[in-house]
């Protein structure tokens, strides 16, 4: 009984994330990054929101910010929070299946996104926490996940319920811990912009305007408690992906391509991926699912145009379906909700990141950050190397972000 105790507490203790920072992190500057999940690049301009407006002003602000394929939340997310590519870092796609495994990840699926394994890179809270930085997340994909064995010191599993005050919060409540206790690599998550987009579509000046009007109020909170701390703390606030107009005339209802014993469909809307059972025969669910392009194309893997590397991924399966810009992949049940008016569909995302609607955003804004600067747009894998530089991480080898694309962004 003895043994098993100082057993379980000896694992217990190697399972811990560091709960406090080494003395020499002690000094280092402090890197909030704010994601506004679904935030296009024109908003700003159109709403014109004052707390954010001046945050822009004061700091550094991008054109807009070019997602990676597919312009979907889970995969741009992991990109920003590990500086690699989804065919690189795993998270190919917000459903998807590994053949390997022989499993489904999707982001309902609260095993698979807390299961540590499904995840590649060194998330931004890694690689502080191994370097011995305390990291604290109210929200972000993979944050929940035992990514290498590591959490954040402080996190909470996703609840997209909890109200935007309570986040910021607790984000200023971590700031003002004492300092072997205070994460210097916090991240933030705000949905809002997401929901009102899919809802209402990004062209409905209303409800997107009053949508980005209240999560100004709470930017403005935290704005202005951050800047009460004293403390040396730069804030990035970025989004996954833009948004486009899609109405429910343009749903496609693919239910007519199942063929079971040949092949398992992953559906995300703005691509199918499509996974050939063993024994199927290649061609002929090729010429199968071809007969059948209606607003769709159907690509095999290996001549598809928008991944950009690493096309034997199994994950990325054995042909893609692609819909034609603006037109979605739907099935029978969805397109008759639809029909009834029991969902209102008006925007969606997940088409080429290059359209400008797909674009996103970045703003930045602390002493780290030159003021008063636009710069143009550039991808989102480069993110992760500039808050390495900024927090003193080692930049990971092999990461496809580079260090040089944003560092005139810092000042000195
Ligand atoms: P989508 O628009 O389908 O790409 O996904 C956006 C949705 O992802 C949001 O409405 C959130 O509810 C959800 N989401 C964001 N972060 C997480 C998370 N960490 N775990 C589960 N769901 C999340
Ligand atoms: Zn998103
Ligand atoms: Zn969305």
């Amino acid at each position: 009984m003895r043994y098993f105790t100082i057993f379980t507490l000896f694992l217990f203790i190697q399972a811990a994330p560091a709960q406090t920072s080494l003395p020499g992190q002690y000094n280092k500057p402090y890197v909030i990054l704010i994601s506004c999940d679904g935030f296009r690049y024109d908003y700003v301009e159109r709403f014109r929101p004052p707390h954010l407006l001046q945050f822009i002003e004061e700091g550094v602000r991008a054109a807009s910010m070019i997602s990676s394929f597919p312009s979907k939340t889970f995969p741009n997310h992991y990109t920003i929070a590990t500086g690699m590519y989804p065919e690189h870092h795993g998270l190919v796609d917000n459903t998807f299946y590994d053949p390997e495994r022989q499993d489904l990840y999707k982001i309902s699926k609260r095993d698979a996104v807390e299961d540590g394994s499904w995840y590649k890179g060194t998330p931004l809270w890694v690689n502080a926490e191994q370097n011995g930085m305390v990291s604290a997340s109210y929200f972000f994909v993979g944050s929940e996940a035992d990514i290498q064995g590591v959490r954040p010191s402080y996190f909470f599993p996703y609840e997209g319920s909890t109200p935007n005050e309570k986040r910021v919060q607790q984000v200023l409540d971590w700031l003002a811990l004492p300092e072997p206790r205070r994460p210097h690599m916090i991240t933030l998550y705000f949905s809002d912009m997401d929901d009102a987009g899919h809802r209402y579509g990004p062209s409905d000046d209303e409800h997107i305007g009053a949508a980005l009007l209240a999560l100004d109020q709470v930017l403005g909170k935290l704005f202005k408690g951050v800047k009460a701390t004293g403390l040396p703390v730069n804030i990035i606030i970025v989004s996954d992906h833009g948004m486009a107009d899609v109405t429910p005339d343009k749903l496609i209802n693919i239910d007519p391509l199942e063929q079971e014993e040949q092949y398992r469909i992953a559906n995300n809307g703005a691509l199918a991926h499509v996974y050939l059972e063993q024994g199927a025969d290649r061609e002929a669910a090729y010429r199968f699912l071809q007969a059948r392009e209606t607003h769709f194309r159907v690509y095999k893997i290996e001549n598809f145009p928008f991944y950009r590397s690493c096309k034997e991924n199994p994950r990325l399966g054995d042909f893609i379906l692609l819909p034609e810009y603006g037109s979605y992949l739907s099935n029978s049940r969805r397109i008759a909700q639809a029909r009834q008016g029991n969902f209102q569909q008006g925007g969606e995302h997940g088409f080429n990141p290059e359209f400008l609607e797909m674009h996103a955003i970045f703003y930045a804004n602390g002493p780290a950050f030159k003021k008063g600067v636009s710069i143009p747009s550039f991808r989102n894998i480069h993110i992760y190397p500039i808050v390495c530089r900024i927090l003193g991480l080692p930049i990971p080898e092999g990461i496809d972000g580079r260090v040089e694309v944003l560092e005139g962004i810092l000042a000195e």
